[in-house]
């Protein structure tokens, strides 16, 4: 840099400085930034207390300087407004929130992180945690020691000890349902299958209220899941939060898009107990073949002793689960068992590099962060930093679609490469039978001739397939 381009005018004057390490480098000038870590440095300051230090400290690379020589002396920094503090050398918490009080004052105008309040940012970044409701996956740490007590009397009551961090340790049984269903939602499975299926196994909410399709899509919906740290109800990117994300980012954000996307429709009413209901159609308000896309389909009746499914619409059409069910089973598993079933499989996804574009959008990220860092310089201009934002973001919006596509698991392909296909379905969760179910072919209840005589008519009950392997032929209609 030196001697070459005339440095442009700027409120900035960049010199060499001396590192808490003894080497030399260029940074911006704050004489009294410097002077602090001058101070500690040299043991002047121990305890320091500054007026506001975020205000102080703009350059990342400054803060790594202060928390460097800050950590070397174990030294006490405290800022008047509390938005930075570090107690004997820092703790991880303070230290990242440290960083993103500073990547919060590079991305935005500087009044805008004078506003941001820091008892808040401190507690997003324990995850919406601030001594209220605990956050699903992870524990509450262990509970304050009462007055002369001693520590084995009041262990963690999720891991014992006392290491753990409230809001930071997780809870394995917990992160493995955030991991399950976040993997199931994305294949498709109702939350409000998958909340039946944990008030089934007794899974305890945080609240110890029972589990809803709402209190689990709220939880699979958090950003912490994937270790990010919110502020005002914005991820604060670039941030790394003080907890391990349960699920991978990308994973994340494939399930935010798939549920924010419109094309979903998923009805309201209780969820599903029966393979066909909401599934199978009534063939008289639905004959085959009509092009409707809302068919009208059957329902079960509970309190009935042999359940039966019934058109939604009226009181027409009435026919045995049991026997329909079989009927239906016998065309599934004669297409799962199919030399070919592979082609029962979907189109697969064009092959995807999740490694190479992680990497990609990782790196995009890193120099957004760095031309924002070059703007306050004065090294780029507005218009360059923003031109480069919008190229940036375009990039990072195609591959979030390529990797969200990649991670869309699919229930067929997990019974279709099961050892047993067969075993597999019948162990397959309902959900997932259902989804197979429709993936496989469209069943029609048609109105049966043989009223009253008793007996299953299998012609009145239409499967059409929606592959090309056929019927097996003592199940092809005569
Ligand atoms: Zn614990
Ligand atoms: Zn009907």
């Amino acid at each position: 840099m030196r001697g070459g381009r005339p440095q442009p005018a700027s409120a900035y004057k960049r010199r060499k400085v001396r590192l808490p390490d003894g080497t030399t480098a260029l940074r911006v000038i704050r004489p009294g930034f410097r002077r602090l870590i001058k101070r500690i440095r040299t043991n002047k300051s121990n305890a320091v207390l500054t007026v506001d230090l975020d205000r102080v400290v703009r350059d990342p690379r400054d803060l790594e300087d202060l928390i460097d020589v800050v950590q070397e002396r174990r030294a006490n920094v405290q800022s008047i407004t509390g938005s930075l503090r570090f107690t004997d050398g820092g703790d991880d918490a303070e230290i990242t929130l440290a960083r993103v009080m500073v990547t919060m004052a590079n991305k935005s105008s500087r009044d805008t992180a004078r506003r941001v309040s820091a008892a808040r940012l401190r507690q997003a970044l324990h995850g919406e945690f601030g001594g209220g409701t605990r956050p699903f996956g992870f524990c509450l740490g262990p509970p304050k020691l009462p007055q002369g007590s001693t520590s084995d009397e009041h262990p963690c009551p999720w891991h014992g000890g006392r290491a753990c961090k409230a809001g930071i340790t997780p809870i394995a049984s917990e992160t493995s349902i955030v991991v399950d269903c976040t993997e199931r939602a994305l294949q498709g499975v109702s939350f409000k299958l998958m909340a039946a299926e944990l008030r089934r196994k007794g899974v305890p909410t945080v609240t110890g209220a029972s589990w809803s399709a709402g209190t689990l899509r709220e939880i699979l919906l958090r950003p912490r899941n994937a270790g990010l740290v919110v502020y005002r109800k914005k991820i604060v990117e670039g941030v790394v939060a003080p907890w391990k994300p349960i699920v991978p980012r990308h994973v994340f954000d494939a399930l935010q898009l798939k549920l924010t996307h419109p094309a979903r429709h998923t009805g309201p009413g209780p969820a599903p107990k029966w393979e066909g209901s909401g599934l199978y159609r009534c063939g008289i308000c639905t004959p085959p073949g009509s092009s409707t896309e809302r068919p009208v389909t059957c329902q079960v009746k509970e309190q009935t002793r042999k359940p039966r499914y019934r058109c939604k619409a009226h009181a027409h059409l009435t026919r045995d689960v049991g026997q329909v069910d079989r009927w239906i089973h016998a065309h599934i598993l004669y297409a799962l068992t199919h030399p070919r079933a592979y082609e029962l499989l979907m189109p697969a996804t064009p092959d995807v590099d999740v490694k190479t574009l992680s990497t990609e959008r990782a790196a995009i990220v890193e120099r957004l962060k760095s031309y924002a860092r070059d703007e306050i310089l004065g090294r780029r201009t507005p218009e360059q930093v923003t031109e480069a934002t919008l190229v940036g973001r375009q990039r990072i919006t195609e591959i979030d679609g390529a990797l969200s596509a990649s991670v869309t698991g699919d229930p067929m392909a997990d019974v279709l490469n099961a050892p047993d296909p067969v075993a597999a379905w019948a162990a397959a969760p309902l959900a997932n039978r259902r989804l197979i179910i429709d993936r496989v072919c469209t069943v029609t209840i048609l109105p049966t001739t043989r009223r009253g005589r008793g007996g299953f008519d299998p012609t009145a009950v239409l499967v059409e397939p929606k592959h090309g392997l056929g019927a097996p032929p003592q199940l092809a209609p005569a």
